[in-house]
């Protein structure tokens, strides 16, 4: 079994990392955060006391940072990781961070010789607790070969979207299109409802004609339609409002280098952007249908 040095245990990484241990792998475990390293520990990895430590003599490093800064801190500059891995070893970084951010990373670990991939992933907390997230790698196809026996501990699905840097931008592709279709979605769900529909019986005829799409048939935003949604929690947990205008932020990004038009991603990252300084950052992101929908409904 491999040693694995994993970095960033919160949300994602602290189950993502469990994972790896049920399936027989050693692992060194560092976060800023002790109580996230403690959480590991009790389950059988290795403390580290600092980044340096929890890659010494690995075979594998796994990163699951929130986002571009914490990626490009931790590997790069004087201080930079990437010194302090061992010349096999691969590394893979899950984070969703902007490809631009991923491109570089990766380019200066094969300036030193070492193998990286972007892994971003979807299918959110409960796929990385119940071990069946969807990977989208980005970089060389052996790269990937060397790792997905680690990413299939983690995950039920892994798709190679192209070079380094083609995972995030599949992944905040993919982003883009789920908050454009929240929206949507709550907005028709809000014009039915405003016309004397009831939300369940109108998400269930949605569900059968051609509106139908993932937000209705898995995670409809109104509240007492379904169960075990955060509509039906007051949404909490899932995933996050500030989370998602990350994600919209690095589409726009992705589409100004681009030229590219998304004139619905934007005006949905201006919704998130709105909802979220009106105090929901928090929220899950299905909490867009409160800005939708009148107050009394
Ligand atoms: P999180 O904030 O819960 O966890 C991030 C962890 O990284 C924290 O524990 C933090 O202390 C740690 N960290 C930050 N900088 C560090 C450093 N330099 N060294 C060590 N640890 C450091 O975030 P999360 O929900 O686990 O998300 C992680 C990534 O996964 C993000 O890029 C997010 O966009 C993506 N993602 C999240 C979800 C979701 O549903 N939460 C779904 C898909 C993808």
């Amino acid at each position: 079994m491999s040693m694995i040095g994993f970095i960033g245990l919160g949300n994602m990484g602290g189950p993502m990392a469990q994972n790896l241990i049920k399936a027989g792998h050693m692992l060194k475990v560092f976060d800023l955060v002790p109580s996230a390293i403690a959480v590991l520990v009790k389950d059988g990895a290795q403390q580290a006391a600092s980044a340096e430590q929890a890659v010494a003599g690995v075979d594998v490093v796994i990163s699951m940072l929130p986002a571009s800064q914490h990626v490009e801190s931790l590997y790069l500059g004087e201080a930079g990781l990437l010194k302090h891995i061992p010349p096999n070893a691969l590394i893979i970084d899950c984070s969703t961070i902007a490809a631009s951010a991923s491109r570089k990373v990766a380019q200066a670990a094969e300036s030193i010789g070492l193998h990286m991939i972007d892994a971003p992933v979807s299918g959110g907390t409960g796929g990385a607790i119940a071990g069946t997230l969807t990977f989208i790698v980005g970089g060389q196809a052996q790269a990937l070969e060397r790792a997905r026996p680690y990413l299939e501990k983690m995950g039920k699905n892994i798709f190679h979207a192209g070079d380094a840097g083609a995972g995030q931008v599949a992944k905040i592709a993919n982003n883009m299109l789920l908050g454009i279709t929240m929206a949507g979605t709550a907005e028709a769900l809000a014009l039915g409802v405003a016309n004397g529909l009831d939300p369940s019986v109108l998400s269930d005829i949605i569900s059968r004609s051609s509106g139908r799409n993932w937000v209705t048939e898995l995670y409809n935003p109104w509240p007492g339609v379904m169960d075990n949604v955060p509509a039906a929690k007051g949404y909490a947990g899932g995933f996050g409002v500030d989370l998602m205008l990350k994600d919209l932020g690095l589409a726009a990004e992705a589409a100004m280098r681009s030229h590219s038009v998304i004139a619905l991603g934007e005006l949905a990252r201006n919704m998130y952007a709105l909802h979220s300084t009106q105090g929901n950052g928090k929220l899950d992101f299905s909490s867009i249908v409160n800005m939708i929908k009148p107050a009394d409904k």
